[in-house]
């Protein structure tokens, strides 16, 4: 979680709409973005794809429920009988001019929206209570978050306070010509199959919050595809990338498994 990367090859990303355009204006005037959408449908391969098309070091943050401030900031560690400071990926953003980038802000510890504020208004401060630095945010530095409104966690959700300080960009599916399109890309699969696929996850789509809780992410068509391409046999490649992954119930199972025959 430590460690920036800086991307010198530009990973490849579908956009589905303007949500390139939105982020260069967020990052040109320092305005913090926020990624609302299901998991797995390219929210990370976008904030990767823009950090390297603007040469920024990217500092990714997965967010959980016991994620505190002091994880972003940084602590004071024992090093060879001294204690030192070591900054947290959010503070090695700031003072680099970075991206950082929170993953499921909603899951990290309340303390978290307390260091966030100052950074995502016009004063763009962070506040090391520990070692009694004010740092100024550089021009480059932006903080990107993500969530999932899908999650059915009324205790999760994000307070107004917190998501009135962001721009945000709705996430979905891509489109099927679009899915079909990255699946090709990221799994060299042949057209008819990958088209097969993306056909499939519109109809387990429609099942989700009826029999599953969401549906199939654009992440498991790409296992999927990665498998048959490497010469599984479909039926095994959807047992085990998207049948199992979706559910644990045998008669959702059954009925995923019979909405796979009516495709392939
Ligand atoms: P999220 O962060 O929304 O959970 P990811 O960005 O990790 O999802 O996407 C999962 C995978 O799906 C990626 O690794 C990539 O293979 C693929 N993917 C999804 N959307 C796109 C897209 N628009 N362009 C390229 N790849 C995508």
């Amino acid at each position: 979680m430590n460690a920036p990367v800086r991307v010198h090859d530009v990973p490849y990303y579908q956009p589905s709409a303007d949500e390139c355009e939105i982020f260069v204006t967020a990052q040109a005037n320092g305005l913090p973005l926020l990624l609302k959408g299901p998991t797995g449908c390219g929210k990370t391969r976008f904030v990767e794809h823009m950090a390297a098309r603007l040469n920024l070091p990217l500092y990714t943050v997965a967010c959980h429920d016991d994620l505190s401030a002091s994880d972003l900031i940084g602590r004071y560690l024992l090093k060879g009988g001294e204690t030192v400071w070591v900054d947290g990926p959010l503070t090695r953003a700031v003072r680099e001019g970075g991206i950082c980038y929170l993953d499921e802000v909603v899951e990290a510890r309340k303390d978290v929206t307390v260091v966030l504020h100052p950074l995502t208004d016009d004063r763009r401060r962070l506040f090391l209570d520990r070692t009694g630095e004010d740092l100024q945010a550089p021009a480059n530095f932006m903080l990107v978050a993500s969530y999932n409104p899908g999650y059915q966690n009324i205790l999760k959700k994000l307070k107004p306070s917190t998501r009135q300080r962001f721009l945000s960009i709705g996430f979905d599916f891509p489109e099927p010509a679009l899915e079909t399109r990255i699946l090709i890309h990221e799994t060299r699969l042949d057209e008819g199959r990958a088209r097969s696929l993306v056909r499939l996850a519109g109809h387990i789509r429609k099942l989700s919050g009826i029999d599953l809780e969401e549906g199939v992410s654009t992440r498991l068509l790409v296992y999927a595809g990665t498998l048959i391409a490497g010469g599984m046999s479909v039926a095994r490649a959807l047992e085990a990338a998207i049948i199992e992954p979706l559910s644990d119930d045998a008669d959702t199972q059954a009925a995923l498994r019979d909405l796979a025959a009516t495709v392939f």
